[in-house]
């Protein structure tokens, strides 16, 4: 159903690109042709762009159990994210904007906050990278203004326990009547494999990004209780709310939406074909290179994710090997500097060695058992090869 062009590659970085589903393609590609109209349009070619919108917005407000009026259309998660925690802390009073965040968060929650100057918790991981509803519970304080932590972490997969806290900050806000802070999550890797009800996650806020479930590129979402303050970011005309200017990308809209209800409505038949390839994957790699370890909690992790220091190897090597036998893998960190090495490995308590040899390979809808046998029997090659002695 889904092609990756070059049919001989074996491609195992879907947490980093999913490839275009062709049914989404599908339901793009008359509005990236023929149905151009500009959606602020009175004519009928702008009401039909308009109506394609808001039947999108629909179609993703009845997935994730929320109201049409609470959903921003974006270019991605990056963006999403700006949008929420700028709109968010510049509305808040300058005596209300502690924000309490996790250290394995991705690169733009990290990167935004430094930039915003606002005073940020951020909460140690154990070995797994887990943290406890208990510790962000006694890190929230009277000027709390949000708490942000990821579903499932990009780099190890690991599931983190957003229903739990959520459901401890609801309580909070029942009980309590002063105002307490908005609970944001970063959904992006969990949208293939994970349900996202928003009734029952209990968060108030929450990002997607098309590039990670089979959708377009450059598309994305923003997800805002209706009613919390914020103040508007992109300014110019009245799109999305007036959160979020600019004449919309039509096409990519309708592709997310669609991408959306499609692996929310396969996650379970995703979970059932995955986990088995992954635990083959890990019982592969751990049994035929001594000395490897798992990087993220074993279990508790997102089916496609499979993340692993290898002994006495540079994992940006080892990734550049693969894929010059034709397999497509990643690092956890871009850098092979010490400085540059993976800021979520060493937060699990791993030295920068360990960081720096660590090879991620996350699995997709089009992965087979002879792939997962390929990459263990070049993983074994590549290790042999290159260990340090
Ligand atoms: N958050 C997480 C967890 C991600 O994995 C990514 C992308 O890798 C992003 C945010 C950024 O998403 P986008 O590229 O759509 O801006």
């Amino acid at each position: 159903m889904m092609g990756l062009g070059a049919a001989q590659r074996i491609y195992f970085d879907h947490a980093a690109a999913t490839p275009l589903d062709l049914r989404v393609s599908k339901v793009m590609a008359p509005y990236a042709s023929v149905e151009f109209g500009n959606p602020s349009s009175v004519h009928t070619e702008g009401r039909k762009a308009k109506k394609a919108i808001e039947e999108a917005r629909k179609q993703v407000a009845e997935v994730l159990n929320v109201s049409a009026e609470e959903i921003v259309f974006t270019s991605g998660a990056t963006e999403s994210i700006n949008l929420c925690y700028r709109g968010l802390i510049e509305a808040a009073p300058q005596d209300k904007r502690h924000v309490v965040t996790l250290a394995t968060e991705h690169m733009a929650t990290l990167r935004v906050l430094q930039d915003l100057g606002c005073e940020v918790t951020f909460l140690p991981v154990d070995k797994d990278g887990l943290v406890s509803a208990d510790a962000v519970r006694e890190a929230i304080r009277p000027d709390t203004v949000l708490v942000t932590m990821m579903y499932v972490n990009n780099e190890i997969g690991t599931i983190l326990p957003i229903t739990e806290v959520g459901n401890m900050i609801a309580k909070m806000k029942r009980t309590k009547k002063e105002i307490y802070p908005i609970f944001y999550t970063d959904a992006v890797q969990a949208v293939n494999s994970l349900s996202l009800d928003v009734k029952k996650l209990h968060v108030d806020a929450l990002c997607l990004s098309g590039s990670k479930m089979y959708g377009p590129k450059g598309s994305g979402l923003l997800y805002m209780k209706k009613g919390t303050p914020m103040k508007a970011r992109i300014m110019g005309g009245t799109q999305e709310h007036g959160m979020r200017a600019g004449t919309e990308n039509v096409s990519a809209i309708v592709g997310l939406a669609t991408a959306l209800k499609m692996a929310q409505t396969e996650h379970e038949d995703y979970e059932r074909r995955l986990r088995p390839l992954q635990e083959m994957l890990f019982d592969g790699i751990l049994t035929k290179i001594p000395g490897s370890t798992v990087n993220g909690h074993r279990t508790q992790r997102v089916c496609n994710n499979v993340n692993v220091s290898l002994p006495k190897v540079d994992g940006e090597a080892v990734v550049m090997y693969l894929d010059s036998v034709g397999i497509a893998a990643s690092t956890a960190s871009s850098c092979t500097s010490s400085a540059g090495a993976s800021h979520v490995i060493k937060a699990l308590g791993k030295s920068v060695s360990e960081a720096e040899s660590s090879v991620r390979l996350t699995l997709g809808r089009s992965t087979t058992k002879q792939q997962v046998k390929k990459v263990i029997q070049e993983l074994v090659r590549i290790v042999a090869l290159l260990k340090i002695s």
